[in-house]
């Protein structure tokens, strides 16, 4: 277990408590909780490097990782054979993504019924419109929004799942106003959701004043930090542009300084997390989930970061 001094209280990142748990138990224990975030694996090799993946962050003790669900095209019908091999063969547990796209009622159902023995915890969501598309269009007998899912799985499966669901600091790219997607974050979270993931964001400011209105509205479920540290310039714009997130100034001069230096993009990616996470910590955030895309270095390196910087083992 790893320390992390200078954050107000002495949480403690690293354990491994959280196999076979539900996540909402995992907040009670006073420290922040960390995570990391995975694909399905669809070919040969994809398989060999998830599990080197896997394997080289278990050694880090995270809280729980998750398996989306045909993000960005990824293969769906993988995920719940992935949460399930995650937990047997590595020992993690492994919270499942799940998205009302092209899924009537029926489907879905279905789905959650695999998932029960395999896991504990849904992050309920309704997905992006296929690309290309606008709008999302609900499936003939599926749904149109995340909280009508999470009320049918609360309704179906009553408490079997802890459900979290996704947050946007920066608002929904859909969204009129932070104002309107706040109200209807806030009828997820009444709808049945036990905590919440944050979209990836580059300035804490964000996320701090999202809370801090979220707790005005008297919405009071832990809202767990998204962090992607960069590591390939092109990829960041990507994102950014697909899910509404903001650089910031000093993040965009050093990318534009390391230019085409893949190393010094890592670098640079790897500071700008560390000091992130550092500041999200120390003002109490109640957990990181770490975007991986599948690869450990970043990720393991802004940990060994904070490590250096005053996070040590508990009992050395
Ligand atoms: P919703 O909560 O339904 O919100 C979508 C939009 O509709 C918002 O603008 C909201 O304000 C509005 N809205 C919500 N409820 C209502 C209502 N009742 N009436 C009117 N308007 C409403 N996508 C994948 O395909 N697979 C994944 O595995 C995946 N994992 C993700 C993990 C995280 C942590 C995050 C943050 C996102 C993930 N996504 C994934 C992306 C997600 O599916 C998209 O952002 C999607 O566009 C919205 O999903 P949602 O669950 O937030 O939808």
């Amino acid at each position: 277990m790893f320390t992390v001094s200078g954050a107000g209280k002495d949480s403690i990142i690293g354990t491994q408590l959280g196999y076979g748990m539900k996540i909402r138990e995992m907040f009670g224990r006073g420290r922040p909780l960390f995570s990391f975030e995975f694909f399905p694996a669809k070919t040969p090799e994809g398989e060999r490097q998830l599990f080197q993946t896997l394997a080289e962050l278990k050694g880090l003790g995270p809280d729980f990782v998750s398996v989306t669900y045909g993000a960005g095209g990824s293969a769906r019908g993988k995920s719940v054979e992935w949460v399930e091999r995650i937990g047997r063969e590595v020992g993690l547990e492994a919270m499942a993504h799940l998205t009302c796209a092209d899924s009537s009622r029926y489907d879905l159902e279905i789905t959650l019924q695999k998932l029960q023995g395999k896991t504990q915890n849904i992050l309920a969501l309704r997905g992006d419109p296929p690309r290309g598309q606008k709008r999302f269009e609900p499936a003939p007998g599926g749904f149109s929004h995340a909280n009508e899912l999470v009320a049918f799985i609360r309704e179906r499966f009553g408490d079997t799942f802890c459900l979290g669901g996704a947050a946007y600091p920066e608002g929904h790219p859909e969204s009129d106003s932070l104002q309107s997607d706040l109200a209807n974050l806030r009828l997820k979270v009444e709808a049945g959701l036990d905590f919440l993931i944050t979209q990836l964001f580059f300035d804490n400011q964000h996320y701090f004043r999202f809370v801090e209105r979220l707790e005005r509205m008297g919405v009071g479920v832990p809202v767990v930090a998204g962090i992607m540290p960069v590591t390939n310039a092109a990829q960041v714009w990507r994102f950014t542009k697909m899910c509404g997130a903001s650089i910031p100034a000093s993040l965009l001069s050093d990318l534009e300084k390391a230019g085409e230096d893949e190393s010094a993009v890592l670098q640079v990616g790897v500071e700008y997390a560390t000091g992130q996470v550092e500041e999200l910590l120390a003002q109490g955030a109640p957990g990181i989930h770490f975007y991986t895309l599948n690869k450990s270095p970043a990720s393991r390196r802004v940990l060994e970061n904070l490590k250096r910087a005053g996070v040590q083992r508990r009992g050395q």
